[in-house]
Protein backbone atom coordinates (compact mmCIF):
# COMPACT_ATOMS: atom_id res chain seq x y z
CA UNK A 1 0.00 0.00 0.00
CA UNK A 2 3.37 2.48 -0.32
CA UNK A 3 3.66 4.69 -3.18
CA UNK A 4 0.61 5.97 -4.20
CA UNK A 5 1.29 9.04 -6.21
CA UNK A 6 -0.96 11.93 -7.16
CA UNK A 7 0.28 13.29 -10.43
CA UNK A 8 1.85 16.67 -9.11
CA UNK A 9 4.24 14.28 -6.70
CA UNK A 10 2.47 14.07 -3.44
CA UNK A 11 3.22 10.15 -1.98
CA UNK A 12 0.70 8.95 0.15
CA UNK A 13 1.52 6.42 2.92
CA UNK A 14 0.17 4.20 5.39
CA UNK A 15 1.86 5.36 8.53
CA UNK A 16 3.49 2.23 10.57
CA UNK A 17 2.18 2.09 13.95
CA UNK A 18 2.26 -0.14 16.73
CA UNK A 19 -0.94 -1.32 18.19
CA UNK A 20 0.60 -1.93 21.69
CA UNK A 21 -2.17 -1.94 24.53
CA UNK A 22 -5.21 -2.42 21.89
CA UNK A 23 -7.13 -5.30 21.81
CA UNK A 24 -7.23 -7.58 18.45
CA UNK A 25 -10.16 -6.62 17.71
CA UNK A 26 -9.46 -2.54 17.67
CA UNK A 27 -6.21 -3.78 16.18
CA UNK A 28 -8.17 -4.80 13.13
CA UNK A 29 -10.82 -2.41 13.37
CA UNK A 30 -7.79 0.73 12.88
CA UNK A 31 -6.39 -1.59 10.16
CA UNK A 32 -9.18 -1.78 7.96
CA UNK A 33 -10.12 2.35 8.37
CA UNK A 34 -7.05 2.74 7.37
CA UNK A 35 -7.34 0.51 4.28
CA UNK A 36 -10.27 2.11 3.41
CA UNK A 37 -9.10 5.64 3.79
CA UNK A 38 -5.94 5.06 1.46
CA UNK A 39 -8.12 3.41 -1.07
CA UNK A 40 -10.45 6.28 -0.84
CA UNK A 41 -7.81 9.00 -1.09
CA UNK A 42 -5.67 7.35 -3.90
CA UNK A 43 -8.54 6.66 -6.04
CA UNK A 44 -7.78 8.17 -9.45
CA UNK A 45 -10.97 9.79 -9.97
CA UNK A 46 -10.50 11.56 -6.22
CA UNK A 47 -6.79 12.25 -7.51
CA UNK A 48 -7.80 14.09 -10.80
CA UNK A 49 -10.29 15.82 -8.58
CA UNK A 50 -7.62 17.16 -5.70
CA UNK A 51 -4.83 18.25 -8.47
CA UNK A 52 -7.93 20.15 -10.41
CA UNK A 53 -8.38 21.97 -6.46
CA UNK A 54 -4.46 22.44 -6.49
CA UNK A 55 -4.15 24.16 -9.92
CA UNK A 56 -7.73 26.18 -9.28
CA UNK A 57 -6.49 27.40 -5.78
CA UNK A 58 -3.08 27.99 -6.38
CA UNK A 59 -1.98 26.07 -3.99
CA UNK A 60 1.78 25.71 -3.96
CA UNK A 61 2.37 21.92 -4.08
CA UNK A 62 5.93 21.91 -3.03
CA UNK A 63 4.41 22.74 0.61
CA UNK A 64 2.88 19.04 0.75
CA UNK A 65 5.44 16.05 0.38
CA UNK A 66 3.74 13.34 1.89
CA UNK A 67 -0.18 12.60 2.91
CA UNK A 68 0.26 10.17 5.86
CA UNK A 69 -2.90 7.93 6.99
CA UNK A 70 -2.66 7.13 10.47
CA UNK A 71 -4.01 3.60 11.80
CA UNK A 72 -4.72 5.36 15.17
CA UNK A 73 -6.62 8.39 16.13
CA UNK A 74 -5.11 11.55 17.62
CA UNK A 75 -6.60 12.68 20.75
CA UNK A 76 -6.01 16.58 21.86
CA UNK A 77 -5.04 17.71 25.28
CA UNK A 78 -9.15 18.44 25.58
CA UNK A 79 -10.00 15.15 24.76
CA UNK A 80 -11.18 15.97 21.51
CA UNK A 81 -10.38 13.99 18.48
CA UNK A 82 -8.51 15.77 15.37
CA UNK A 83 -9.03 14.62 11.76
CA UNK A 84 -6.34 15.69 10.25
CA UNK A 85 -2.83 18.11 10.38
CA UNK A 86 -0.45 19.67 8.83
CA UNK A 87 3.05 20.14 9.96
CA UNK A 88 5.85 22.07 9.10
CA UNK A 89 7.82 19.12 7.03
CA UNK A 90 5.18 19.09 4.34
CA UNK A 91 3.48 16.36 5.74
CA UNK A 92 -0.57 15.98 6.30
CA UNK A 93 -2.20 13.17 8.51
CA UNK A 94 -5.17 11.92 8.29
CA UNK A 95 -6.26 10.19 11.40
CA UNK A 96 -9.40 8.00 11.79
CA UNK A 97 -12.72 8.06 13.86
CA UNK A 98 -12.71 6.23 17.28
CA UNK A 99 -13.58 2.45 17.11
CA UNK A 100 -16.42 3.34 20.01
CA UNK A 101 -17.52 6.42 18.08
CA UNK A 102 -18.05 4.08 14.55
CA UNK A 103 -19.82 1.40 16.33
CA UNK A 104 -22.20 3.51 18.02
CA UNK A 105 -23.08 4.35 14.21
CA UNK A 106 -23.08 0.96 13.17
CA UNK A 107 -26.35 0.78 15.76
CA UNK A 108 -27.75 4.29 14.19
CA UNK A 109 -27.23 3.79 10.90
CA UNK A 110 -26.45 1.19 8.18
CA UNK A 111 -23.17 -0.55 7.81
CA UNK A 112 -22.61 0.46 4.43
CA UNK A 113 -23.27 4.19 5.27
CA UNK A 114 -20.31 3.74 8.10
CA UNK A 115 -18.32 2.87 5.44
CA UNK A 116 -19.55 5.62 3.21
CA UNK A 117 -19.51 8.09 6.18
CA UNK A 118 -15.53 7.12 6.54
CA UNK A 119 -14.96 7.26 3.03
CA UNK A 120 -16.48 10.91 3.13
CA UNK A 121 -14.55 12.03 6.42
CA UNK A 122 -11.16 11.21 4.54
CA UNK A 123 -11.50 13.13 1.20
CA UNK A 124 -12.91 15.92 3.85
CA UNK A 125 -10.00 16.23 6.01
CA UNK A 126 -7.43 16.10 2.86
CA UNK A 127 -9.17 18.69 1.32
CA UNK A 128 -9.64 20.63 4.80
CA UNK A 129 -5.82 20.23 5.29
CA UNK A 130 -4.78 21.04 1.21
CA UNK A 131 -6.60 24.54 2.02
CA UNK A 132 -5.06 25.40 5.54
CA UNK A 133 -1.70 25.06 3.66
CA UNK A 134 -2.35 28.30 1.97
CA UNK A 135 -5.00 29.59 4.05
CA UNK A 136 -3.35 28.84 7.33
CA UNK A 137 -4.79 29.94 10.21
CA UNK A 138 -8.28 31.42 8.68
CA UNK A 139 -10.61 28.26 9.71
CA UNK A 140 -13.57 29.96 8.68
CA UNK A 141 -12.48 30.27 4.90
CA UNK A 142 -11.04 27.39 5.05
CA UNK A 143 -14.16 25.11 6.35
CA UNK A 144 -16.33 27.39 3.46
CA UNK A 145 -14.24 26.03 0.65
CA UNK A 146 -13.88 23.05 2.15
CA UNK A 147 -17.35 22.50 2.42
CA UNK A 148 -18.02 23.98 -1.66
CA UNK A 149 -15.37 21.28 -2.60
CA UNK A 150 -17.12 18.62 -1.15
CA UNK A 151 -20.09 19.20 -3.05
CA UNK A 152 -18.70 19.51 -6.30
CA UNK A 153 -17.11 15.95 -5.85
CA UNK A 154 -19.69 14.65 -4.70
CA UNK A 155 -22.28 16.24 -7.16
CA UNK A 156 -19.44 15.14 -9.51
CA UNK A 157 -20.14 11.47 -8.31
CA UNK A 158 -23.38 11.78 -8.78
CA UNK A 159 -23.93 13.06 -12.03
CA UNK A 160 -20.81 11.02 -13.28
CA UNK A 161 -23.27 7.82 -14.06
CA UNK A 162 -25.45 10.34 -15.80
CA UNK A 163 -22.96 11.71 -18.16
CA UNK A 164 -19.82 11.63 -17.19
CA UNK A 165 -17.83 12.62 -20.30
CA UNK A 166 -19.70 16.00 -19.93
CA UNK A 167 -18.96 16.26 -16.36
CA UNK A 168 -15.30 15.62 -17.00
CA UNK A 169 -14.88 18.28 -19.36
CA UNK A 170 -16.88 21.00 -16.96
CA UNK A 171 -14.97 19.28 -13.69
CA UNK A 172 -11.51 19.45 -15.21
CA UNK A 173 -11.16 21.83 -18.11
CA UNK A 174 -9.18 24.78 -17.31
ZN1 LIG B 1 -8.99 23.51 10.15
Amino acid sequence: MQNQRFPNKIKVTTFPQKFEGFSEKQAKFYRKYATVAFKTLTNPLFQRFINWMILKESINEHTVTTIQIRALPFRKQNGNGLAGKFNKKGEISIYPKRLEFCRKLTREIEKENVYCYIKVRARATLIHELLHTKYSRDENKVRQLTRKYMSIFTCHGNLQKRNTKRVLQILFSF
